[in-house]
């Protein structure tokens, strides 16, 4: 044990003297700390750092640890000096915005806001920070402003203090002696296996523990016990947890993240950009359905403020130290915005795990498909949902909802779309405005309703997270989402008439039908057959979406306290080719394409059916015979030790 510490005391000053060395003298260092999973380097001499650029990419290659360059307060210019002189070197291509300029004092970092802020990167970002002293972070200005963006920033400038508080305290958990040798890497099943619904999984090495995803089965809100995690359990115990790690913002991924705060979590949680704020809105929102339903629910907003403090946030590709011997890499699912397959690096040179979260094996309109190659890995926790279904082909897909489109325009009727906020409601748009933009569709109104338009904003903020086509329009200026044909719609009082504006395209949450606006809309065309109902989306069990695809056709709705019975008349279609989710073929084929080979499968995410029929394929197939030792499909509450042969 001693000999253990000592040799780790070694390895953290092998460490400072390999930074040491690449710091000059006339920059006149300070401190280096660990901020988080942050090596922050403090220095006196802002000046200097002119001639010294690529120091924090120098000393990050070399260390492999994620190195930021500070300058020591007293040596800042003041925030109003400071200010001016940003606004005076920054090049005018970039259109800061002089009103959203904000500072952190705390940290020494200048929050701005600007039309184009790929012009404060590199150079001009190094030249900032020689000038003033302060580090720049530029925000996006976009067509459609986010309001949860403007909160989300906001909350966290608010508490940078309590923030820098945090991130030390957090390095030197990170940065403490491990015992190296003799170390062993289970896995706990906590939610979301052989179901669908309140994913979370506890990975436990002797050293530390973390949790991926921790969500909310909003089906069974009712029901605790089906609804929640498996939360109490021995080796849960939040004080004793290193990270917790949400792979995107879907609520059964995501939900329940703000109890583990409420039960006194206060260390990080590590997701990345678009998904701290997708996070805030779906879980918002949550909150608010809960409220009005009368439905109970274990956390308020202030949970979620607490959880939205100690957010890190991660970029794709980028390795981040979140415990002594665990290294979090993310990368593209390609599934929603922000949405990452994790891959754990538990070390040094022990295990690699690599779970997928939610994820889309091909390319969509909005995304590219998910990532293939990791460096190393040994276990793929992977995800089973449609692992007995085939998608129709995407290209037929969009036809067909081209066509019924069309048609129903032509009868002067009114298509409802309905949609969740996250994710298909965007591929939808880019689909309907090219098709009008080429032709192939009358150019109609196309009304937008519920939280999808905040969540378009936010997309806007991170083209980067978007295929190529669809960012480089963006970055032209242009929005591809929200055309002059789409009309964005707040509050109710407008529905009656907009039903009756015709033809025209209505898309509107929520995707189920069971609430939001497009229930309502529904209510007013329901028994007009010239109109048609496109579902998009998987409709589950109990829902009013899930009733009408299965060909009800009178049912009944509460409005207002009062049952009202429809009587089913216009056309419904339902196109299951615009799925976020890998179809079973697409499923086989990530795992006969992901390199380097795993040693061990496990399935979750998935009804028992659909992850059986999975667990068949991939067991019949000689390639993956080849690689494979195991393919498992727990139960929730099973461990798996996964270092044992
Ligand atoms: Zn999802």
């Amino acid at each position: 044990m001693e000999a253990g510490r000592l040799q780790l005391d070694k390895n953290k000053l092998a460490l400072l003297k390999s930074i040491l060395e690449e710091i000059q003298p006339e920059l006149e260092l300070a401190s280096i700390e660990f901020e988080g999973p942050f090596i922050t380097i403090y220095v006196k001499n802002r000046k200097a750092l002119a001639e010294h650029q690529t120091l924090a990419q120098n000393i990050a290659k070399k260390v492999r640890k994620r190195i930021v360059i500070r300058v020591t307060s007293d040596m800042r210019l003041s925030p109003a000096e400071a200010k001016a002189k940003i606004l005076e070197l920054a090049p005018r291509e970039a259109g800061i915005d002089p009103n959203s300029v904000f500072f952190d004092e705390a940290l020494g970092e200048v929050w701005v806001k600007a039309l184009r802020p790929g012009y404060l990167g590199g150079k001009i970002r190094a030249v900032i920070l020689a000038e003033t002293g302060w580090r720049i972070i530029a925000q996006r200005i976009s067509p459609l402003e986010s309001k949860t963006l403007r909160e989300v920033t906001s909350l966290i400038l608010k508490q940078a203090p309590y923030r820098l508080e945090f991130l030390r305290k957090l390095g030197e958990r990170i940065h403490r002696d491990v015992v190296v040798k003799n170390n062993y890497v289970r896995i706990t099943a906590l939610g979301g296996f052989r179901e669908v619904g309140r994913s979370s999984i506890l990975v436990e090495t002797r050293e530390s523990r973390v949790l991926l995803d921790f969500g909310v089965n909003i089906g069974t809100l009712g029901d605790p016990n089906k609804a929640y995690p498996i939360v109490d359990i021995d080796s849960l115990r939040v004080d004793e947890l290193d990270a917790v790690i949400v792979t995107h913002a879907h609520l059964d991924h995501a939900g329940l993240v703000p109890l583990l705060y409420k039960y006194g979590y206060r260390g990080p949680l590590y997701v990345t950009e678009p998904t701290r704020e997708l996070m805030a809105i779906m879980i918002k929102d949550l909150i608010d359905v809960a409220k009005r339903s009368g439905k109970y629910l274990p956390f308020g907003e202030k949970d979620l403020a607490t959880a939205l403090i100690h957010t890190i946030t991660v970029s794709y590709d980028e390795v981040t130290d979140v415990a002594p011997d665990v290294k979090l890499t993310m990368y593209n699912a390609g599934h929603i915005l922000g949405s990452a397959i994790v891959h754990l690096h538990i070390g040094p040179g022990l295990y690699n795990i690599v779970y997928t979260g939610d994820f889309k094996y091909a390319d969509t309109r909005l995304l590219g498909k998910s990532n293939t190659v990791f460096p190393r890995i040994e276990a793929l926790i992977m995800e089973g949902t449609y692992g007995a279904t085939l998608q129709e082909d995407r290209v037929k897909a969009e036809q067909r909802l081209i066509e019924i489109a069309g048609r129903i325009a032509e009868k002067n009727g009114v298509i409802l779309i309905p949609v969740f906020s996250v994710g298909r409601g965007q591929e939808i748009l880019l689909v309907l405005n090219e098709a009008m933009k080429e032709r192939k569709i009358p150019e109609i109104p196309i009304y937008v309703e519920g939280l999808i338009n905040e969540v378009t904003a936010i997309h806007l903020q991170y083209p980067e997270y978007l295929t190529r086509r669809v960012r480089d329009l963006i970055l032209e200026g242009e929005n591809p989402f929200v055309t002059d044909n789409v009309k964005l719609i707040e509050g109710e009082a407008a529905r009656p008439d907009i039903v009756e504006d015709r033809p025209c395209i209505i898309i509107a949450t929520n995707g189920m039908l069971n609430g939001g606006p497009a229930v309502d809309y529904f209510r007013l065309i329901a028994n007009d057959p010239r109109s048609a109902l496109v579902f998009v989306g998987y409709q589950a069990e109990g829902t009013l979406g899930r009733r009408i695809r299965d060909g009800a056709r009178e049912v009944s709705i509460v409005v207002e306290g009062k049952v009202e019975v429809l009587n089913i008349q216009l056309e419904v279609h339902s196109i299951d080719g615009f799925s976020g989710h890998s179809d079973q073929r697409e499923l086989v084929s990530y795992v006969k394409n992901i390199n380097p080979k795993p040693k061990k499968i496990i399935l979750n995410h998935g009804e028992p059916n659909a992850l059986q029929a999975l667990y068949a394929l991939l067991k019949t197939s000689k390639e993956i015979r080849q690689f494979i030792t195991g393919i498992y499909v727990p139960s929730n509450l099973d461990s798996l030790n996964l270092t044992s042969q």
